[in-house]
């Protein structure tokens, strides 16, 4: 931004090499200012039974809410804000905010809802990790049973000693963990056992053509079956169409997300969609004070 358009090619290569370097900048600092005014918005979105199309809980997703772009989603500032270090204080947002809003569901007559909260692997592996977390929950007030973290394979690849010790203290407390785009890493049959996990959740990417591509639909038949000889929970990410609803609904799938039941959603649209969809009667329908905080 600093730098003038050059004039030969020299000039132009340093001048574009130079427009990535300080919008990169300007969005750190941009994003620096978003966490000291709390610029952020969760969105949650539905996870269904396969077995009743009851609620299984929700998947807290970070927007930042831009003053100028408008909404951005988190694949384009979650990197951005692992490289800096700026992470770790929107973790603590999100953690917090996904909590709070449960709770709140609880108190307003929406029912008790799991919520599932995606970690960085820089949050997991930070040595107060766990006593961030219990803080978060305590502050809440919300039980750790109504808690659940993805974490993705990546995480557990490196320091899986100490990793797994943490994810035995999380289970201790109650917290649940899923795998979160499984499929995609590196994991080994025997490494999954070892993990005290719950559920794991297949990536999107084998959803996609399960219906149309033989390799995807033998994928898929292949973690659900692993999975469940392993006493593993499955669900399924990116469900978009009914014929994909229909195979993974056959083939044994426990848990459904996708748009094609919802897409995620603000809190005050969750809220219509658990009365207009899963008949919640809430004591009062939109409190004021919680929806513009
Ligand atoms: P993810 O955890 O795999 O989340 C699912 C993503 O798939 C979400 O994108 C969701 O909107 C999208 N999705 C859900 N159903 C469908 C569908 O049927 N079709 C398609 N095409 N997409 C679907 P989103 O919200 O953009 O989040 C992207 C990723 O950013 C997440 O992937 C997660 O890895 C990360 N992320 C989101 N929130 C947080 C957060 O609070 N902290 C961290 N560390 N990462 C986050
Ligand atoms: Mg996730
Ligand atoms: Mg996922
Ligand atoms: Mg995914």
């Amino acid at each position: 931004r600093a730098k003038q358009k050059g004039r030969n090619a020299w000039e132009c290569f340093t001048s574009d090499l130079n427009d990535e370097v300080s919008s990169r900048m300007a969005l750190r600092n941009d994003l620096q200012e978003a966490i000291e005014a709390e610029n952020f918005e969760l969105h949650y979105q539905p996870l269904l039974n396969a077995a009743d199309g009851s609620v299984a809980g929700f998947e807290a997703l970070v927007r930042w809410k831009h003053p100028v772009r408008g909404y951005l989603s988190p694949g384009l500032f979650i990197p951005l804000a692992e490289d800096t270090g700026q992470i770790g204080p929107i973790s603590e947002w999100v953690l917090r905010r996904a909590c709070r809003d449960m709770c709140l569901l609880a108190v307003q007559g929406y029912g008790h809802h799991r919520v599932s909260v995606n970690l960085s692997p820089l949050q997991f592996h930070r040595p107060n990790f766990m006593t961030n977390l219990q803080q978060a929950l305590l502050e809440t007030g919300l039980a750790p049973d109504y808690l659940e973290l993805e974490l993705t394979e990546g995480i557990l690849m490196n320091d899986t000693a100490t990793a797994i010790a943490t994810l035995h203290k999380l289970r201790d407390m109650g917290v649940e963990v899923s795998i979160d785009d499984f499929g995609t890493g590196y994991s080994s049959l025997s490494y999954l056992k070892q993990l005290p996990i719950g559920k794991i959740k297949i990536d999107r990417s084998f959803i996609r053509d399960v219906t149309t591509n033989p390799h995807d639909s033998a994928i898929v038949q292949g973690i659900i079956s692993m999975a469940h000889h392993l006493g593993l929970e499955v669900v399924a990410e990116g469900i978009e169409e009914r014929d994909q609803r229909d195979f993974l609904a056959e083939h044994g799938c426990d848990v459904f997300q996708g748009f094609y039941f919802a897409r995620p959603m603000p809190l005050d649209g969750l809220k219509r969609y658990m009365i207009e969809q899963h008949q919640a009667s809430p004591d009062s329908p939109n409190p004021p004070a919680a929806s513009d905080r």
